[in-house]
């Protein structure tokens, strides 16, 4: 079934359960009118998601609405920014009922789980592109940036590492014992609580979707310092150990990306405060000397086999 442009807005994306006080107009009008309450500030993210750069262009199309709505998630959760609305630019090559349910039908099971309501956006034809962005609210003058790094801080992680990059190199498999790898890449948990808790006590913050390496690298270059970060306790799931070994698997965390885990820098005496809301894993410290040292538990360097995701 075709759905005319003005029948997809309507039964298709006007259709979000929720609701909420602070949406003065919504979808519908030529702009969404919204309130922001007295004593916030706005963080607004934006990303745009390819077939065949951001995502394999057979993944299931309620996987590819609730990753488009993850990764920008993801980016509030990264400044300890509590989300609220969305926006969604979507170039479609035909209009086909069923693909688009199943796209929000994704889309609104993210949303509705952390309050965020869709208040407008654009469709049009053409290639394939999703363009979703996302506004949240910080306190005043309250934000976890790239740029609190100091000489001292250890190195954290919300979480494993890898997994959504073996995901992406196991895509065409069927066997069962990588479908948690697959489901990394197609539905990344966008670590909101944890951010909320980061700005709270950490320095600094950004999410690893271009891999460890060149994120981490990004809190180096805001923050003036470097690091040295130990490649034995890079948090390592067994599904990938087991599927790709270790060596790959190492490869995958630091430079694979597409994990939305929470990297973040901490001050030392902080560490058992934040052990005692969140679960995270340290990694490494941050020093004085510049650069990003990677280190094997003999004290030789461990030289990764790529380097991060770049576009140009
Ligand atoms: P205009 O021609 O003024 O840009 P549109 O017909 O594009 O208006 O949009 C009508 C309403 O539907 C607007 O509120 C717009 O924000 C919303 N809208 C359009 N496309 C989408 C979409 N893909 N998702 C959510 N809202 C949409
Ligand atoms: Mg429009």
């Amino acid at each position: 079934m075709t759905l005319s442009e003005f029948d997809i807005i309507q039964q298709v994306f006007k259709q979000q359960k929720i609701n909420r006080q602070d949406v003065i107009i919504g979808i519908d009008d030529d702009a969404a009118v919204l309130e922001i309450p007295p004593g916030l500030e706005l963080a607004i993210s934006v990303d745009t998601l390819i077939p065949d750069v951001h995502f394999p262009g057979n993944m299931k199309p309620s996987d590819i609405g609730y990753r488009s709505l993850a990764v920008n998630l993801s980016d509030l959760a990264a400044m300890g920014a509590v989300p609220a609305w969305a926006t969604l630019a979507l170039t479609l090559p035909e209009s086909n009922e069923a693909w688009l349910r199943a796209f929000a039908s994704g889309f609104f099971t993210l949303a509705d789980e952390f309050d965020v309501q869709l208040i407008g956006g654009d469709t049009t034809r053409g290639p394939l592109s999703i363009t979703v962005q996302v506004h949240g609210f910080l306190l005043k003058d309250k934000r976890l940036t790239r740029s609190g790094a100091r000489p001292g801080d250890v190195i954290g992680l919300t979480g494993n590492l890898g997994d959504a990059a073996g995901g992406l190199a196991l895509w065409e498999s069927t066997d069962k014992n990588h479908a948690l790898l697959k489901q990394h890449l197609a539905r990344p948990k966008p670590r909101i609580d944890a951010g909320k808790t980061l700005l709270e006590l950490a320095s600094s913050a950004i999410d690893i979707s271009d891999g460890l390496l060149a994120d981490l690298g990004h809190i180096l270059e805001s923050s003036h310092v470097g690091a040295s970060i130990m490649v034995a306790d890079l948090p390592l799931s067994l599904a990938l150990c087991d599927a790709v070994g270790l060596d790959q698997a190492r490869d995958f965390a630091l430079t694979g990306g597409d994990d939305y885990e929470l990297c973040f820098t901490l001050p030392a005496d902080k560490i058992s405060v934040l052990r005692e809301i969140i679960d995270f894993h340290l990694i490494g410290v941050i020093e004085q000397q510049q650069g990003l040292r990677c280190q094997l538990p003999d004290g030789s360097s461990y030289v990764a086999q790529q380097s991060g995701y770049q576009h140009f």
